[in-house]
């Protein structure tokens, strides 16, 4: 299961409505609806957790 990063919820990505590739990741969603929101605004949804993101110092 992925977690659709507009609304947290676990999708299937077999039976996802959508998906995006954003920043090396791909994403997926529940609704044609969250796929949109993710559209308009993408990095406020996308968590920086991947290795070699800033961080706060040292
Ligand atoms: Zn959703």
């Amino acid at each position: 299961m992925e977690k659709d990063p507009v609304c947290g919820m676990l999708v299937d990505p077999k039976e996802a409505a959508g998906q995006r590739s954003h920043e090396g990741r791909t994403y997926y969603f529940c609704s044609a609806d969250c796929l949109k929101k993710f559209d308009q605004a993408p990095q406020r949804y996308v968590v920086a957790d991947k290795p070699g993101a800033k961080k706060d110092g040292p």
